[in-house]
């Protein structure tokens, strides 16, 4: 599963939130949405500006906020880093929305309406049914993939997630027929299901999840698509079945580590109760129903050392899992992990606001246990390099093809791979288009 900010491989898929927030806007109102991950900014007229950004790019939106404060033009900042840290944004800001804005945000235009917008907005966690529809059409069309959230919230507490702080702790679900509905608007081809985790954590959610999928079948809804779940996700057959026959065709799981302890050491729940011996049968068990395994592994934990690290990537290379993401530790404000490194006095980088630039997964941000910054720094290009050197790339594909039977699950691997190294070294090792890599290949 993701967390915030983990690579920003920006136009992978359009920002739902302001898609969601400008729905929820009044009809007499218009809307656009300048998104820097296409366009640079340039100043437009505006009565009202709205603005949210991943921890590491924070400063950017405080920066433009301070271009329309200066003008008198008024100012909202949302997100999970804002909602974390509204303090810190309230000083860019003429207001601030914490948490999800759905149940605030109608008011919060009234408000401004009035003349009387509030610095704070506190929102509260809604169930999630009758979600507004995203404003699609309102997106740069550029992006891979189109989205579609259907949940929210996890039960877990994992020690470097932001999650179930911002999303709350319950799994809340949308009903089956409105998510389907809403997929039917959906005109691309390929799809990320950006729910932290599809299928949940019982058995009635995974339940759920199959009847989704079986609506997709039965409507005819076809998409190519990838989504995020916990190793659980091979418990019930049923699941990667009709996930398969829907169209999916990589899982993202979050597997962080080989080793049962540190799973221990940062708190991963689900994992544990999989038990690392068993990876292997989990994404076989997927690989027979012809879907590929994106797994994210973390790199540089309190127990890591260099030879660790080098360990994690032998695993992760000549394991069948299909594509690689190996992300640094780091400490995102408000999660149990920034407050233990911030108490045991190992974050390097403390002069907030600018400092959260290097908050990004792919730089070292705090004093490591069983090396130095730099030595962890210096240890995870040389395994980047080595887990997504071309040959490494190629085998994996070929391995997946022989594994899935299925060619659009391997593009679907080699692309996600090819995009991480893309990330890590700034560089475009070779030109990729995902839609090229598809044409051709039959469903
Ligand atoms: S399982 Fe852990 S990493 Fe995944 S969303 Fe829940 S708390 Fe975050």
């Amino acid at each position: 599963m993701t967390k915030e900010g983990f690579f920003d491989t920006n136009t992978i898929s359009p920002p739902l939130g302001l898609g969601i927030v400008a729905a929820l806007t009044p009809a007499h109102w218009d809307v656009e949405i300048l998104d820097e991950n296409f366009d640079t900014f340039e100043y437009r007229e505006a009565d009202l500006v709205g603005l949210t950004a991943l921890t590491s790019a924070v400063n950017r939106a405080y920066e433009i906020a301070g271009i329309y404060r200066e003008k008198g033009i008024k100012t909202v900042l949302g997100g999970i880093h804002v909602s974390m840290l509204h303090e810190e944004a309230l000083k860019y800001a003429d207001s601030v929305v914490i948490g999800e804005a759905e149940s605030v945000w109608a008011q919060l235009i009234a408000d401004f309406e009035q003349g009387v917008l509030k610095r704070k907005y506190k929102a509260e966690l809604l169930p999630m049914n009758k979600a507004p529809l995203p404003r699609r059409d309102l997106f740069h069309p550029g992006y891979v993939y189109a989205n579609i959230q259907t949940t929210r919230g996890c039960p877990m507490k994992c020690d470097f997630c932001s999650v179930h702080i911002f999303n709350g702790s319950h799994y809340r679900q949308r009903p089956v027929e409105e998510v389907l509905d809403e997929l039917e608007t959906i005109q691309k081809d390929r799809l990320f299901f950006i729910d932290d985790n599809i299928i949940g954590y019982s058995k009635s959610s995974a339940e759920r999840a199959v009847e989704l999928f079986k609506g997709m079948i039965r409507r005819g809804i076809k998409k190519d698509w990838l989504c995020q779940a916990s190793l659980n996700v091979a418990d019930n057959e049923e699941v990667l079945k009709y996930a398969a026959e829907s169209g999916c065709r990589m899982i993202l799981i979050g597997i962080e580590s080989e080793k049962e302890g540190q799973l221990e050491e940062v708190n991963k729940k689900m994992n544990l109760k999989i038990g690392t011996e068993n990876y292997q049968k989990v994404f076989d068990k997927i690989h027979k129903h012809g879907i590929s395994v994106l797994g994210a592994f973390i790199y540089g934990l309190d127990t890591d050392s260099v030879e660790d690290l080098e360990n994690r990537t032998d695993y992760a290379i000549h394991s069948n899992v299909d594509a690689i993401q190996a992300t640094i530790v780091t400490p995102l404000p408000g999660t149990s992990l920034f407050k233990r490194l911030e108490r045991e006095n190992r974050l390097l980088y403390t002069n907030f606001p600018k400092d959260w630039e290097h908050y990004h997964f792919l730089e070292v941000v705090y004093k490591p246990k069983l090396m130095t910054a730099p030595e962890l720094t210096t240890a995870m290009h040389d395994n980047w390099v080595r887990m997504w050197d071309l040959k490494v790339l190629q085998r994996k594909m070929l391995r997946t093809l022989k594994a899935t039977k299925n060619s659009r699950a391997a593009v679907f691997a080699y692309f996600a791979s090819l995009e991480r190294h893309n990330a890590a070294f700034g560089t475009s090792r070779q030109p990729i288009d995902l839609n090229k890599m598809l044409q051709g290949l039959s469903k």
